[in-house]
């Protein structure tokens, strides 16, 4: 709220070495999310959705997206014609597809896990693909190809019978040939044009034109961040979300061998996002000088953007934190639990060691977030708000289940079954003691 419309654009400054603990707690908040309000507005849209299917998509995406749709749905194979992109984002995006495929391709289990924990005891664990996916991919305010690459491509991978990507049509009704080449790559089924809400009501209970999934990705606003947690507890819709999701993040670490154009850069690629995004620096033993051509380049590089509107309000909320050791600083950063960590540091690597919450790490000088945001292989779809303490970003396991299985020899039988039954016996269950009782009297008949 303290942003203006002129003067400098400059972030608050703290120093770790004098505030008390509570303002220390105090940095490490994010704003807060108001998911009850909201799971109760987006209410409505759901049953609305569920009562009247494509019908009711139509309406709401006249409503909300003021586009009249024929069909709610294109279905594979997706026609040439409306995929035509030009030649040099083409090249790019089958880049991209190519490294991300490769990375996520890496994590695919193909061997079964075989432990045997006893004589004749023998467990398994196997992965089975999640046979329906739902992938939402944001289109209110700009395209994005890249998500639908970064949520389609491990799917992909792990073989899912399923894919329906969902985007915002355009104005027109039509989807963005970026999008619907991205979906062609990913082996997307049926591409659902629809946004918000409506988008996910219709991907969690089906339409009579949208398959129903058992699990939908991807990031969104907060009608559409609302939608997938209200479906999520909905037993009817007996449908899974891959996490929680909140404003972008990006927590950045500099020693005084950081360059502060480029820290000013991966600070503002963060900023540009919205006016919620989270920004933090934690410089290491930098000189007041060495802190002021950084905040220079910030003001300097943030006045040349096309987003400086965006981004003079989200740095104004954003934070300087001086420490005065790695290990202070990155202690800092593991209390944040950013989505995104970059390391500025002299030794970058060396401090890989000491993280232990965070969703993606940038390695040095030369690895900014956007990188990882489009093309080096890892995905950009990460836990937000904090969640990086207990999620992982998506990856090749959020499209599957781990299956466990056993085969138990009648030898082996012999000796586990007393344990098992004097554990149901202890615990009053008769009738799990007697399951094994019978077998091992049958095997001394
Ligand atoms: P969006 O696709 O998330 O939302 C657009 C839809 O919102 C519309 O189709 C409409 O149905 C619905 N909507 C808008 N206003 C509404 C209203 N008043 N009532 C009911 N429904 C309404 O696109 P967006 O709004 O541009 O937001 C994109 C979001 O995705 C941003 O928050 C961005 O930060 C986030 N994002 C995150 C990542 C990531 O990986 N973390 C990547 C890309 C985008």
């Amino acid at each position: 709220a303290t942003a203006t419309t002129s003067g400098p654009i400059q972030m608050r400054t703290a120093d770790l070495t004098t505030i008390s603990p509570s303002e220390r707690s105090k940095l490490l908040q994010r704003p807060v999310l108001r998911s009850a309000e909201m799971i109760a507005k987006v209410k409505p849209i759901i049953d609305q959705v569920r009562s009247q299917g494509d019908a009711a998509i139509k309406e709401l995406t006249a409503k909300f997206d003021k586009a009249q749709l024929d069909q709610v749905v294109l279905r594979a194979p997706f026609a040439q014609e409306q995929m035509v992109i030009p030649e040099n984002v083409k090249d790019a995006v089958d880049r991209a597809y190519k490294n991300i495929y490769a990375f996520h391709a890496a994590q695919a289990e193909k061997e079964t896990l075989v432990v045997e924990t006893m004589p004749g005891v023998t467990c398994s664990r196997f992965a089975r693909p999640i046979a329906r996916v739902g992938l939402y991919v944001p289109g209110g305010t700009a395209i994005l190809p890249s998500t639908a690459l970064m949520l389609g491509i491990p799917a992909q991978v792990a073989g899912c019978r399923e894919i329906v990507l969902a985007v915002p049509p355009r104005p027109d009704g039509s989807v963005s040939p970026e999008v619907l080449y991205c979906a062609h790559l990913v082996g997307a089924t049926t591409v659902l044009k629809a946004g918000g809400a409506q988008a996910i009501a219709a991907m969690a209970y089906g339409t009579e034109s949208v398959p129903k999934v058992d699990k939908i990705f991807g990031p969104g606003n907060q009608w559409v961040t609302a939608a997938k947690m209200a479906v999520q507890n909905d037993t009817d819709a007996l449908v899974s979300i891959d996490m929680p999701a909140g404003p972008s993040e990006v927590l950045v670490v500099s020693d005084a061998t950081g360059i502060p154009s480029f820290v000013a850069a991966d600070l503002l690629s963060q900023a540009e996002h919205g006016i919620d995004s989270q920004v933090v620096l934690v410089t290491v033993n930098v000189t007041a000088d060495h802190l002021a051509a950084i905040e220079r380049e910030v003001d300097a590089q943030a006045n040349a953007l096309p987003r400086v509107d965006i981004v003079r309000q989200s740095v104004a909320k954003s934070l300087i934190v001086k420490t005065t050791s790695v290990e202070e600083a990155l202690a800092f950063s593991n209390d944040y639990a950013p989505e995104h960590l970059i390391l500025h540091l002299e030794n970058a690597p060396d401090a890989v060691k000491l993280v232990e919450n965070a969703g993606s790490v940038f390695v040095g000088a030369w690895s900014p977030e956007s990188c990882g945001d489009y093309a080096s292989g890892t995905n950009h779809t990460l836990p937000t708000n904090g969640y990086a303490r207990q999620f992982s970003g998506v990856n090749t396991a959020s499209y599957q289940k781990h299956i466990t299985s056993q085969q138990v020899t009648q030898e082996g039988l012999k000796d586990l079954g007393p344990i098992v039954v004097t554990l149901a016996e202890c615990e009053g269950l008769e009738a799990h003691a007697n399951a094994v009782r019978v077998r091992l009297n049958h095997s001394k008949a």
